[in-house]
């Protein structure tokens, strides 16, 4: 079954066209970091816009890419919320109207939930029951998936996600947008146990990061006010540490506290470099096998979103055209 995926909940204009879930024919990004990053992070108005200029471009570089014509494929899929409203209506918009036209089933995809299926295609044999930690830009979950379609969401942050963190702190260091990069990059050159950094104790499989980012921007406003010196890349490489950690460590307890001794890590946060070998480390450690997506299906990807719409299709799921654009949606857990 062929499913075209569209995506556009933020400032990335995607198509992708994936055979039975997993088998990538085609994956389109048309990113508008670069517009965004003189602003320091996304304008909503101009992000929609963009798409709307974009959106037929990027699909019909799907359909070229993967040899097919739109008379070939079996479904849409695409990301409904959470995101920016604007956004999310030129994708979601474009692919009902696809849809209709073609009489092909529509899918509406929760974008968190689809950042999960990036894993389902860089593995192909890979199937649930596991452990999975979403670290996105704006969601922090930690989640049993049962089966396909079937979770239970057992933490999240209680206020910053770990990407807005790290998007944070790299804008006060002045290391611009987007910011896990850039962390990432520079932390490599700096002494991540130069400084400890404290790191909020919330109950059970919940996080917070906003504490975190206070302590790290009082600590080098301190540092720059007594006119001590100091190296950005010893902070960033601290702080990193201190997120990387905490989320390595409660996700671990879920493994070894569920017995499921599968973990996935989605999103993207998984990109980063130290959480990568932090968690292949501890999961060896544990006996516990690892699993995080190629790099390029970490961010926002219609793969991901194709993938989803599969699965779904796959469980008679089937929306209609009534589905809006839902700026702020909660992966909520969904048990059978
Ligand atoms: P959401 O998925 O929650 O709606 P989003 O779509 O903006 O948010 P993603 O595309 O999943 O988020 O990922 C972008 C986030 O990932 C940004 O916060 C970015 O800083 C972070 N990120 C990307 N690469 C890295 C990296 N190597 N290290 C740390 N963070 C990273
Ligand atoms: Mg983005
Ligand atoms: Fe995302």
């Amino acid at each position: 079954m062929l499913v075209l995926g569209i995506e556009t909940s933020c400032d990335e204009t995607s198509a992708a066209i994936v055979e039975d879930g997993r088998k990538v024919l085609s994956n389109v990004i048309y990113s508008q970091i670069d517009i965004h990053h003189q602003f320091g992070g996304v304008v909503p108005e101009i992000a929609s816009r963009k798409h709307v200029e974009k959106i037929s471009y990027v699909v019909d570089m799907a359909f070229k890419q993967a040899g097919l014509t739109v008379n070939d494929i079996d479904a849409v899929a695409a990301t409904y919320g959470p995101g920016l409203v604007g956004s999310l209506l030129v994708g979601l918009s474009f692919a009902k109207a696809l849809s209709f036209s073609k009489k092909l089933p529509f899918v509406a995809v929760n974008h968190i939930e689809g950042h999960i299926y990036a894993n389902f295609i860089t593995y192909p044999e890979l199937m649930p029951p596991l452990i999975v930690l979403v670290v996105s830009g704006g969601h922090t979950n930690l989640i049993i998936l049962k089966d396909f379609e079937e979770y239970e969401v057992v933490g999240k942050t209680r206020d910053d996600a770990a990407g807005e963190a790290f998007d944070k702190i790299a804008r006060y260091l002045g290391l611009g947008y987007p910011g896990g990069p850039a962390i990432d990059k520079v932390a490599k050159l700096g002494d991540e146990d130069k400084y400890k950094y404290p790191v909020a104790d919330i109950d059970g499989y919940n996080f917070s990061f906003s504490g975190l980012k206070s302590a790290v921007i009082n600590h080098v406003h301190g540092l720059l006010q007594n006119g001590e010196k100091f190296k950005i890349e010893d902070i960033a490489a601290s702080f990193q540490k201190t997120v990387v950690n905490i989320l390595v460590e409660k996700t671990i307890n879920l493994s070894l506290e569920t017995d499921i001794k599968k973990i996935a890590v989605a999103g993207g946060v998984a990109a980063n470099s130290r959480l990568r070998k932090e968690f292949y480390e501890k999961c060896t450690q544990h006996n516990i096998e690892f699993f995080v997506p190629e790099f390029k299906y970490c961010t926002d990807n219609a793969a991901m979103i194709a993938s989803c719409g599969y699965f779904k299709l796959q469980k008679g799921i089937v929306s209609s055209y009534r589905e809006n654009a839902v700026p702020y949606i909660s992966l909520v857990s969904k048990k059978s």
